[in-house]
């Protein structure tokens, strides 16, 4: 069973899930000849039953499913906490304690094409916009348990980035606490605004817009911009012009047009990463697989509402370099191309 172990004193956790190491991997050179990918049509069987699925219109052949995760990271169990050990006292003003509790929550994987070899690039434009509605929709769903705070959408594209199946999917799940990382962010957009009376984010794409010189694409609605800050090779976001914090409540004209740019952009990222590959392993070409994370930062819940100061983004992070001693060391990471120049390669397709 999944649990969470938690440090207060210095507000880390972490899920131990020991039964995840049993889930079949399907990469060339783990898998048996005699691997069925269990995400394949035909093959559906081999999964749970699904929580939801959509059909290509006008047909009975499914375009997406929705199944729970057969090795989750977390479980709708019942409740449970429990206290390690306690370095401090209760009556200290640091106390610590070392607790772990029951991984509660719900981990589904959306399976998000019926043949085995379509990549993200590939999928085209209405499946993308059948994709954007389904994560917003699936999102939605996840919300409506009040005990639910955070929600992660995510992708992992390739085996670099941590997909043990090829076929294209993507998981979410869902937890009863705010993660850190998203807590952090909220405490200084709170700061931020109180400070000087904006919007960080929206300070934020102002700057770069001005600028232009990290700008990919713009749509009406959507700035595509390699971040300034960039922590790996090529990461690129996506930002709705107007901020807003809950991509699951956006209009029907949002999650289109996001679905198209989505479409879109991630087959030039997939032809870019396949090019870059070509000119510097040229060795590995034909077993290369673009390995990229897809992850939608969404807005947390707040005693059950969604606080306004945050801004929901789609960021994308290509797998072109591992992370390695010095990241695991020192928590910075190493970037081998400038964001600025990355962005000149993929609008002058120069890789
Ligand atoms: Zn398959």
């Amino acid at each position: 069973m999944p649990e969470f172990r938690f440090n207060s004193f210095s507000c880390t956790g972490v899920i131990v899930a020991g039964e995840r190491a049993k889930r079949p991997f399907s990469s060339p050179c783990n898998a048996p000849t005699s691997f069925i990918c269990p995400f394949c049509k035909g093959n559906e069987e081999q999964t749970p039953s699904p929580t939801d699925i959509v059909y290509y219109s006008g047909t009975s052949q499914w375009a997406l499913r929705c199944v729970p995760n057969r090795y989750p990271a977390v479980t709708p169990s019942a409740y449970w906490a429990e206290l390690e050990y306690q370095l401090s006292s209760e009556t200290d003003s640091h106390n610590c304690n070392l607790t772990r509790q029951a991984a509660c929550g719900r981990h589904e994987v959306i399976i998000e094409s019926p043949e085995h070899d379509k990549r993200c690039g590939l999928l085209g434009e209405e499946q993308w916009k059948r994709m954007t509605h389904f994560y917003a929709g699936k999102i939605r769903s996840f919300y409506n348990d009040e005990s639910v705070r955070y929600v992660q959408l995510f992708k992992n594209q390739g085996i670099v980035a941590g997909a043990s199946l090829e076929h294209v999917h993507s998981q979410i799940l869902s937890l009863p606490m705010i993660p850190p990382i998203v807590q952090n962010e909220l405490d200084n957009l709170r700061r931020y605004a109180n400070q000087t009376k904006r919007l960080y984010w929206t300070d934020v794409l102002k700057k770069e817009l001005q600028s232009g010189k990290r700008i990919v694409e713009t749509t009406e609605n959507y700035v595509v911009f390699c971040p300034f800050l960039s922590r790996f090779a090529g990461e690129t976001w996506i930002m709705p012009r107007q901020q807003r914090p809950d991509m699951e409540n956006a209009s029907k004209v949002l999650l289109d047009e996001l679905g198209s740019l989505l479409s879109r952009f991630l087959l030039r990222l997939e032809n870019a990463l396949i090019a870059f590959n070509r000119q510097s392993a040229p060795a590995n070409c034909e077993q290369f697989t673009p390995s990229y994370n897809i992850v939608y930062r969404n807005a947390p819940r707040i005693n059950g509402k969604i606080p306004e100061l945050y801004s929901w983004r789609i960021e994308i992070i290509p797998r072109i370099n591992a992370i390695a001693g010095f990241e695991l060391g020192t928590g910075y990471t190493i970037n081998i191309i400038p964001p600025e120049d990355f962005r000149n390669m993929l609008i002058n397709n120069k890789f």
